[in-house]
């Protein structure tokens, strides 16, 4: 079984990435800018934000952190996203979901300028994405993509199946994966049984957040499988939708949990920002 390594593919990506923002830097005199909104305390989120910050700094992005309180208004986290919109020093904004329980996140995301939508997850850019003038995508989803292509893995006439259909995941990977001419079947959780339409597919890409819950009887030998769940077990390490017992001889390959698919998504949005920020420069120019 091939090992989808998205640790190595996202270091190689970050590396071209520098360079690009370097000759960015110098050609328009500043480097591409990412803000990233974090509201409340929630301990994942706080890792999630440091490290992106953290991945911004390592590629040459200037990055603005804006922490608001958990108990912050949904008017006034619209104000504090309009006033990044109007910046224009800022290319790109990212606001670190889940929100708090009293917060809209629908809303709060639909406000962010489609112009400096990082994420890719505004309605506008969704829309885009449907007809097939994609300005940015979701992260998540185009990392997968990158991954799989990065690895050889042919998708054309290929069958994908898809477990799950939120937003940010599954319903833009079906979207990307019909772009790149698979043939898609798109699972949830009244897909019944799902091993029905999993042990069909060439290609599974599982993103259910229910850690685990997949294993060898539900893939047809040879397949390659991606693992998009993300979730710490009690002994402290990180497993993913996708139970590894049995698979290294039966999967034509898999992505680890960690080191798969999280890295890619870090890198999708450094590559994100640095569009819109090629984005705002014509437009500036014009
Ligand atoms: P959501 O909870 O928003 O969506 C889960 C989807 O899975 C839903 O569509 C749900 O169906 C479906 N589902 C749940 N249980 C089953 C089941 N038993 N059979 C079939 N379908 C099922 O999750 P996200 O899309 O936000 O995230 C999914 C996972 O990916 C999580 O573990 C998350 O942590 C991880 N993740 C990882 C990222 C990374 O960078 N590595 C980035 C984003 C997410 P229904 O709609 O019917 O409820």
């Amino acid at each position: 079984m091939k090992r989808l390594d998205g640790k190595e593919l996202a270091k190689q990506r970050r590396e071209q990435l520098k360079s690009q923002v370097a000759k960015f830097s110098q050609i328009h005199g500043r480097p591409p800018c990412l803000a990233v909104v974090l509201v409340g305390e929630d301990p994942a989120s706080q890792v999630y934000v440091r490290n992106k910050l953290k991945a911004c700094a390592d590629v040459g992005f200037r990055s603005v952190e804006k922490r608001l309180p958990q108990d912050i208004s949904q008017k006034e986290l619209q104000t504090q996203v309009g006033m990044l919109n109007d910046d224009r020093d800022i290319d790109g904004i990212l606001v670190q979901l889940p929100l708090p329980q009293h917060l809209q996140a629908d809303l709060v995301l639909a406000q962010i300028s489609p112009l400096k939508d990082a994420d890719g997850l505004d309605p506008e850019n969704l829309g885009l994405l449907m007809t097939g003038n994609k300005r940015v995508a979701p992260c998540t989803p185009s990392g997968v993509i990158e991954l799989l292509k990065a690895n050889g893995v042919e998708l054309q006439g290929q069958h994908a199946v898809v477990v799950g259909r939120s937003q940010i995941v599954g319903k833009p990977m079906a979207q990307l994966l019909i772009d790149e001419d698979a043939t898609v079947t798109l699972c949830h959780s009244h897909s019944k049984p799902l091993s029905h339409w999993t042990q069909q597919a060439d290609i599974v890409v599982v993103a259910a957040g229910r850690p685990q819950f997949l294993g060898q009887k539900d893939f047809k030998k040879g397949a390659v499988v991606v693992d998009v769940g993300i979730h710490r077990m009690e002994n402290g390490k990180l497993c993913g939708d996708v139970n590894p017992e049995g698979l290294e001889d039966w999967l034509g390959a898999l992505s680890p949990v960690p080191g798969g698919v999280g890295p890619m998504t870090i890198t999708m949005l450094l590559e994100n920002t640095l569009g819109l920020a090629r984005l705002h420069q014509e437009r500036n120019s014009q």
